[in-house]
């Protein structure tokens, strides 16, 4: 598994943006997330070593996980990242965006179906979103396709957009102000995925969690492993 991050910094656009870790992480460090700017990893994936071969392993490729892939900002840039994808079909490159409305404009002229080796993941927080988002990214040509529900802000319902999804991610809210994260919810997409035949993934709880209508504070270190210890995950082989 790698990370690549061509470029840093990103705008909040959307409900779910309010505590974004990256603006968090850039406060701490004095820098202005607003900056959209190349990183000195822009060309990681085609960097090589000595002896000839890639420095990135093959595998899966994490991409613009501290900004999003698809952000006006780097349009610019993107043709060139999208030839390094296509260069390295020994990786498999996934983001996440919550600009999809932006897909279309951002593809290059030989997407057509997609390509094999990348997976897109929409990302959506509330029903208003999730019927926005998700009924423009059902008919987007893309190979493979995952939902990121996190943070989940309100129970939703996302069952008639779950044809050709691999995977639906879920996930609360972390920061000392977190918005409200009920169990109930995520149980309630759990179902609508064992009812579509799509694997669903409990990531994190909240931090102002939800069970049987009773509230607990986690500590933010503790969010992921109390998700695991949950065991809920449902996973479909291909
Ligand atoms: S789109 Fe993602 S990275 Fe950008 S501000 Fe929103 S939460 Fe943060």
């Amino acid at each position: 598994m790698s990370m690549w991050n061509p470029w840093r910094g990103c705008k909040k656009c959307s409900e779910g943006c309010l505590h974004c870790y990256i603006h968090k992480g850039d406060d701490k460090r004095g820098i202005n997330t607003s900056d959209i700017v190349k990183t000195k990893d822009f060309y990681k994936p085609v960097e090589r070593l000595k002896n000839g071969n890639y420095k990135m392993k093959a595998g899966m490729v994490y991409l613009c996980f501290s900004t999003d892939f698809l952000i006006e900002e780097a349009d610019a840039w993107r043709k060139e990242c999208w030839a390094m994808i296509k260069e390295r079909r020994d990786c498999r490159f996934l983001f996440l965006t919550k600009r999809i409305e932006r897909f279309s404009d951002c593809v290059p002229d030989d997407w057509g179906d997609g390509y094999e080796n990348v997976v897109v993941c929409c990302t959506v927080e509330t029903q208003k979103k999730a019927d926005e988002r998700l009924s423009l990214f059902k008919s987007l040509p893309i190979k493979h396709k995952c939902i990121t529900v996190q943070p989940l802000l309100e129970r939703i319902n996302i069952e008639p957009y779950l044809d050709d999804i691999e995977l639906v991610v879920v996930g609360g809210e972390s920061d000392k102000n977190a918005r409200v994260f009920d169990y109930d919810w995520a149980l309630d997409l759990r179902e609508q995925c064992i009812r579509k035949h799509v694997s669903f993934e409990f990531r994190q709880c909240g931090t102002h969690f939800v069970k049987d209508g009773k509230e607990y504070k986690l500590q933010t270190k503790d969010l992921c492993a109390q998700a695991r210890k949950a065991g809920i995950d449902y996973i479909v082989q291909r």
